[in-house]
């Protein structure tokens, strides 16, 4: 798999410098659906901002929930990623949006699914997970907890950008002669995972969901396990690719049991790629962040915009 790598970083670079133990420590994804078509500099620049943003968290003393949240925001917010601003659009031509979040430390987590006005999700989930004793809301209720909460309607038209518009038509027009279920299989989501130096971690994860989805369809992402998973008795992980085949093998949890078991960050995001690949026949990747500081990730599709930041690192590297 040939990746990008911004500044001069190789890939055997880029793997010890996952495998350096310590945290504060922060990593991100913005999707197993990268276009290979497009220039990815300004894909690696949001990436690097991304994990920035939740370095600073941490450096500024904020749990590492806060600052996988953090991340997360920065990447709802960039229009180039299918999350928040900018979110694949339904077979109806809305943005519906599924995020989620969890705590290593307290094994704290939620997640709201199939909600269409709020503008950063992870936020909602964060207000789940520390306000109610659910873990997961859906729809109109998740939507009227937010305002509860605090959280502004947000006009779901606003979510929508000129490319995604523009991308729906094309596959409207298509699904009108190839069948809905053939256009269904464009991927994107963001992730963000974040260990402390005492080895607390933590993983939030925001999709619009499969391109064309229908209405109403939930992926892995607001669910616990198979999007997001966090325990600082294992590690995080954050996963992206085709969400029915994640939810199959729980590959979030699968990858934290990895480590769990002793396997490094970087082997167990592998392997549990490739065990997504052969239990479920799924295209997709995966990011880790285990609590003595070392990070995974890997991806068996052509791309991953993916970041890495850590504590004395003038920025962070990305790559995609
Ligand atoms: N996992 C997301 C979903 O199925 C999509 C993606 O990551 O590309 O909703």
């Amino acid at each position: 798999m040939s990746s990008h790598f911004a500044g001069d970083v190789t890939q055997a670079e880029f793997d010890s410098l996952l495998d350096q133990k310590g945290g504060p420590a922060v990593i991100i994804h913005g999707g197993a659906g990268t276009d290979p078509d497009v220039d990815p500099t300004p894909i690696l620049a949001g990436a690097r901002a991304a994990a920035e943003a939740g370095l600073k968290v941490l450096l500024a003393g904020g749990s590492a929930l806060d600052a996988a949240q953090a991340a997360a925001v920065v990447l709802e917010d960039d229009p180039q990623f299918n999350a928040g601003t900018g979110a694949a659009l339904t077979s109806e031509g809305d943005a519906e949006l599924d995020a989620s979040c969890m705590d290593g430390t307290t094994l704290r987590g939620g997640g709201v699914a199939c909600v269409r006005t709020i503008k950063n999700p992870i936020i909602a989930a964060r207000h789940v997970c520390d306000g109610t004793p659910h873990v997961l809301m859906v729809g109109q209720g998740a939507e009227a907890f937010a305002r509860e909460c605090g959280i502004p309607v947000y006009p779901n038209a606003l979510l929508v950008t000129a490319k995604q518009r523009a991308r729906w038509e094309e596959l409207h027009k298509l699904a009108q002669i190839e069948g809905a279920d053939s256009v269904r299989k464009k991927l994107g989501t963001i992730g963000a995972c974040a260990v402390d130096a005492k080895g607390r971690v933590a993983a939030c994860t925001s999709t619009g969901g499969t391109v064309y989805k229908r209405p109403g369809r939930g992926g892995d992402t607001p669910i616990l396990g198979a999007g997001t998973f966090a325990d600082d008795h294992e590690a995080a992980a954050s996963s992206t690719g085709v969400g029915e085949a994640i939810l199959k093998v729980q590959m979030a949890r699968a990858a934290c049991v990895y480590v769990g078991q002793g396997k490094s960050p970087r082997v167990a995001a592998q392997d549990a790629v490739a065990l997504l690949k052969e239990r479920a026949q799924g295209d997709g990747g995966i990011i880790v962040a285990g609590p003595d500081g070392r990070l995974g990730w890997a991806h068996n599709t052509p791309r991953m915009a993916r970041a890495i930041a850590r504590a004395g690192w003038a920025k962070a590297l990305a790559a995609v």
